[in-house]
């Protein structure tokens, strides 16, 4: 798995939600149309008069999330932008997505403007295998954001946290050592560790 291969696994989803925050400081959500991807570039479209637009405009930025039907969930956190020559997009976007022009027949396409998102943090989880599977990319050399939790030099072996692991992802060791592509991030082992030797990643 990879970046690319996330945003086709988005493509072949295709109506995902889109989040974003309003004037007031609100979040909302809607299901939008992934139109295109390619070269690590993911392409959508909305029309000018919506909210949604506005928002997009006005933060600069995006969170998208999609289930494909085997329970694998994508999540891309980008920053979004306008592409140049907005007429020859929306044109290969009709000609590659023909249903569209029910909805907007004719010229009235053009009142649709093109996005683009090719930076940001990508994360894989696939909850339909044991343990369960996480993996996070990053497009355009953006920063990773570190989640989850790991073990400190305090740790004194008393084999508490991978007794007690939901996802018996903690392997015995100086210290004890937490298998991060496994991890739900659920915090079980964060709060049961006797001398606090278990620290949030990221801080
Ligand atoms: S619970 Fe804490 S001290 Fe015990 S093994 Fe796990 S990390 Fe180490
Ligand atoms: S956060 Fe949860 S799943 Fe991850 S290692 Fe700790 S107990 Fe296990």
């Amino acid at each position: 798995m990879d970046a690319r291969s996330c945003l086709k696994l988005l493509r072949e989803i295709k109506d995902v939600a889109f989040a974003t925050v309003d004037e007031n400081g609100n979040p909302q959500v809607r299901i939008i149309d992934v139109i295109i991807v390619e070269d690590e570039t993911l392409y959508f479209v909305t029309a000018r008069g919506k909210s949604f637009h506005k928002e997009l405009v006005q933060s600069g930025k995006v969170a998208i999330t999609g289930l494909t039907k085997d329970f694998e969930s994508i999540r891309l956190m980008g920053n979004v932008y306008l592409v140049e020559d907005q007429k020859k997009w929306l044109d290969r976007v009709f000609e590659e997505n023909p249903v569209m022009n029910g909805v907007y027949p004719g010229e009235s396409r053009y009142i649709l403007d093109v996005f683009a998102i090719d930076e940001g943090e990508m994360e894989y989880f696939n909850l339909n295998q044991s343990p369960i599977y996480r993996e996070s990319f990053s497009l355009k050399n953006s920063k990773v954001t570190e989640k989850g939790f790991f073990i400190t030099d305090e740790c004194v072996g008393c084999d508490k946290c991978r007794e007690n692991c939901p996802q018996q992802c903690i392997t015995e060791g100086e210290p004890y050592f937490i298998n991060q592509e496994n991890c739900l991030h659920c915090g079980l082992c964060y709060e049961g560790c006797p001398v606090e030797s278990i620290v949030k990643r990221g801080k």
